[in-house]
């Protein structure tokens, strides 16, 4: 997800509104799941029936909690770092209009983004890798294919998870079927040639996912997504009221670097790092005294700034100093999970 460094007040809207509903899709998610807005008959939602409401709403939910009765070795926490490396994609998708000529362009806009593949990524990276902490580089295709360099960045330290994000950060709502079938095969086999990782975990661009996602998912053999907010502890994703199989490895807005730190106009930042790396730091401690997990959702081009960066070095040397902590990818984590389930 592009945890919305535009439009961050929707995002929740948006993440609420969008698992349940693709336009035009054959089978809805949820009974009485045919719309996220009034109903056709021009009711509003205070007017539905309850079946109809609880219809929209059980389309995808948690399942059942698979936390492990214990980490590896004894850690009391597994933490997460991910980026979602969307750098000009995340532009791109926004583009209306044929854009033939630069004065067709924000260059301020464009600009602000390649400094994630420029600068961020590799800032951010030299902190993971002098700490040598593992991290997840959520993908879109394009971004890599626009810097193919990244590949070389993220592979220097085999420590790191490369994971699917899109083409180009296109929401899954306006993809066919068939065509969002196509884009994962895509995307997996050309994140496979470029990084020589098969990719297994999934966040969706604009956190849109349709109810053909996660079977398509689990057809093409993938292991976990990262996507739905609904705990913060490792669970099983239902469909209609029916397990799937999927484990999520919940992400959070309050713990993603755009909400916190990028204002609704986009000029402004919305907290100041330090007050960040302060709620970055509260989360954490109660991950730790939970047992769960703890999951950093950055974007070079914001946490790869200056300002923003040294925040996540604090962070990890904070959390070193407490101790008992294990430090993973997505994907080792949803393995452990996996393996620990008692199906
Ligand atoms: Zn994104």
């Amino acid at each position: 997800m592009q945890i919305v460094t535009r439009l961050p007040v929707q995002f929740a809207l948006l993440i609420l509104s969008c698992v349940a509903y693709q336009s035009g899709a054959a089978e809805p998610l949820g009974a009485g799941a045919g719309t996220n807005e009034a109903d056709p008959a021009g009711l509003p939602p205070w007017m539905w029936s309850f079946e109809k409401l609880a219809g929209v709403v059980n389309g995808l939910t948690p399942g059942q909690d698979l936390t492990p009765e214990e980490w590896p070795g004894g850690a009391r926490v597994a933490v997460m770092f991910s980026l979602d490396v969307d750098n000009e994609t995340e532009f791109l998708v926004h583009l209306q209009g044929p854009a033939e000529s630069m004065s067709d362009i924000n260059v301020f806009e464009l600009s602000g983004y390649q400094y994630g593949a420029r600068r961020g990524i590799r800032r951010l990276t030299d902190i993971f890798d002098r700490h040598q902490v593992p991290a997840t580089y959520f993908m879109p295709t394009v971004a890599l294919r626009l810097s193919p360099d990244m590949a070389d960045v993220i592979g220097r330290s085999g420590r790191h998870e490369i994971a699917l994000h899109g083409a180009v950060h296109e929401p899954a709502s306006a993809l066919s079927p068939e065509r969002q079938r196509e884009l994962f095969e895509e995307s997996i086999a050309y994140l496979e040639q470029a990084t020589g990782q098969k990719p297994v975990g999934y966040r969706a661009p604009t956190a849109i996912m349709t109810e053909h996602t996660i079977p398509i998912m689990k057809d093409l053999g993938m292991l976990y997504s990262s996507n739905v907010l609904s705990d913060d502890r490792p669970f099983e994703i239902n469909l209609n009221g029916k397990p799937s199989g999927m484990i999520e490895l919940p992400p959070s807005i309050y713990m993603s670097d755009g909400p916190l730190m990028i204002s609704a106009d986009a000029w402004t930042q919305a907290l100041a790092p330090r007050d960040v790396l302060q709620t970055y730091k509260d989360a954490f401690d109660t991950a730790y005294e939970e047992g769960g997990i703890w999951i950093f959702v950055g974007h070079p081009h914001v946490s790869g700034r200056r300002s923003r960066a040294v925040i996540i070095e604090e962070l990890i040397e904070y959390m070193k100093a407490r101790g008992d902590v294990w430090f993973a990818t997505h994907r080792e984590v949803a393995e452990y999970v996996d393996a620990q389930w008692k199906r």
